[in-house]
């Protein structure tokens, strides 16, 4: 990932997930849970709507840092 600590945003149709990179411990959960939509050999790292929202939320949620977070279309947060 990269070494900036900024907040990136990546977009998606449902879901818009946030990475803040200061925050990542690199536990690789959201690579290994995911690997649909994390995968850090491409740009973008994050791709949202490469599975379902209730699928990216759960993963997003099971971040150990805080350095993933969600947004919902409909107006719901978190983790
Ligand atoms: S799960 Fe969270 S801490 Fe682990 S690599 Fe992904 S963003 Fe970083």
């Amino acid at each position: 990932m990269n070494g900036g600590s900024g907040k990136k945003t990546y977009e998606g149709q449902s879901v818009t997930v946030t990475f803040e990179a200061g925050r990542c411990r690199h536990a690789a959960e959201c690579v290994r849970g995911l690997p649909e939509v994390f995968d850090t050999a491409r740009r973008p790292w994050i791709r949202p709507d490469g599975a379902t929202a209730e699928r990216l939320v759960e993963v997003v949620r099971r971040c150990p840092s805080g350095a993933l977070r969600y947004r919902l279309a409909d107006g719901g947060t978190g983790p």
